[in-house]
């Protein structure tokens, strides 16, 4: 992924103590923990504005807790309604704070109701020329959320879209008519994820299905037909078959596909988004098929296993850009991966001669492409150097543990350390003071 929305909220959180300090829960410090969010969402294509109903089922963490904070992006909040009365709000900035009635005991369960408008410039891609609708990241543009990767929720997602229009979200839609014009598609997120990876992508697709692996696979796009569909998309199902083997968890539901009018490359829960210019690349050459791979990777790092706050990104990022190049050598040979990874030292060695390098885990984002290649590029490229101090053996199994055991958490880098030091019985400290921790080498 990348998005220069994120980096907003990047700026928003609080920095580490010490490298190695344990953060307090985040939870418990918000005062509440989101279990579930359920949104209808009426969007206007043309008019580019949307209609929103949601519901929010939470528990307090705090007793007594009062004030209930929301991300809510530039949404006109219409209502709030707990246990059928009215409830008071206000909304400061990007933040919907609601003010309880009365304090209640840590761990009780309440659901909040609420109804919004919008016209976000941003979250939501409008785009009527093309006869497309998307999501790209930033979700509290597009519904009230907490958009902190560390606050994991089940999901139920419902969008009226016009009738000519097929779409893909979370697992298999349910589609209703609405009327001559309309269908309700539904999709259930019933694995708690981080909102951020909360989404759909709609639009006059072609569509094309197939299975691989055990996998259900879809894939949409607007002009190829369905054979060209399947070229772009032919290894999906062997990349999640090869990541399943690498993380030693097996894929499990669909996974679906969309080439949408402009993207970066989007992960989303059970499904990605690529560009339809990106997919002409595949097309005239699959060993462009990288970001696919990237897009895939991140099912297990970045949605399975999250950073808990976006100073740890690397563990996101830096894992999905590595993960592509490990499956680049799977299916075309080393000589792939290793041009990756003299991409990503050629890279690093440029941070470092512009003196842009700094630490893996920094919290002080900046939305620019220097940043981003410490992430991404030197984030690989650590991981490149681990797997070689290692040897194969040591590092997929400490991958592998280290993805088995954090599966459906959000996890800050020593969670990463602990799980290598453990599998390969070796010290690293030395290593993620030097590499992960400080600004690295080229060695
Ligand atoms: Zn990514």
């Amino acid at each position: 992924m990348t998005h220069r929305f994120r980096w907003f909220l990047v700026l928003a959180v609080c920095g580490l103590g010490s490298p190695f300090a344990e953060a307090a829960d985040p939870a418990v410090a918000r005062g509440f923990d989101v279990l579930h969010y359920g949104v209808r969402l009426d969007p206007d294509l043309d008019a580019k504005t949307l209609r929103g109903r949601e519901t929010i089922r939470l528990a307090l963490t705090r007793a007594g807790q009062r004030e209930l904070a929301f991300d809510a992006g530039a949404l006109d909040i219409d209502s709030v309604q707990y246990e059928g009365r009215e409830l008071a709000f206000s909304k400061e900035g990007k933040q919907l704070k609601l003010a309880l009635p009365e304090g209640s005991p840590a761990g009780k369960t309440l659901e909040i109701s609420l109804a919004y408008r919008g016209a976000p410039t941003y979250g939501l891609e409008f785009h009527p020329e093309e006869k497309q609708i998307y999501t790209i990241f930033s979700t509290s543009q597009w519904m009230v959320a907490i958009d902190a990767p560390d606050e994991r929720a089940s999901f139920a997602l419902s969008v009226a879209l016009p009738a000519s229009f097929d779409a893909i979200g979370h697992g298999k839609a349910k589609v209703e008519r609405i009327d001559a014009k309309q269908r309700l598609f539904q999709w259930q997120q019933k694995v708690p994820v981080p909102s951020f990876v909360y989404g759909f992508a709609a639009g006059e697709f072609a569509a094309a299905d197939t299975r691989a692996h055990g996998v259900a696979l879809r894939m949409l796009a607007r002009d190829p037909p369905p054979e060209s569909l399947r070229r772009v998309f032919a290894d999906t199902g062997d990349m999640l078959a090869f990541f399943g083997e690498r993380a030693g968890v097996r894929y499990e539901g669909r996974y679906d596909q969309a080439l949408v009018v402009k993207t970066v490359g989007q992960e989303l829960a059970g499904f990605s988004l690529l560009s339809e210019a990106y997919g002409q690349e595949v097309l005239e050459d699959a060993k462009n098929e990288g970001l696919i791979a990237h897009e895939a990777a991140h099912q297990w790092w970045g949605i399975g296993t999250t950073c808990r706050d976006w100073g740890h990104f690397w563990l996101n990022e830096g894992f999905a850009t590595f993960m592509a190049a490990a499956y680049l050598e799977h299916r075309f040979g080393k000589d792939e991966y290793l041009k990756s990874v003299a991409r990503w030292r050629e890279r690093t060695a440029r941070l470092v001669a512009e003196g842009k390098n700094h630490a893996l885990v920094y919290q002080q984002w900046k939305p620019s492409g220097d940043d981003r290649a410490v992430v991404y590029q030197r984030g690989a490229y650590v991981l490149h150097l681990l797997r070689e101090r290692l040897g194969e053996e040591k590092f997929w199994k400490g991958i592998r543990d280290y993805t088995r055991e954090h599966r459906g958490r959000s996890v800050e880098t020593a969670d990463f350390q602990r799980a290598m030091q453990r599998s390969s019985g070796q010290d690293l400290d030395g290593f993620f003071r030097q590499q992960v921790y400080g600004s690295g080498g080229l060695d």
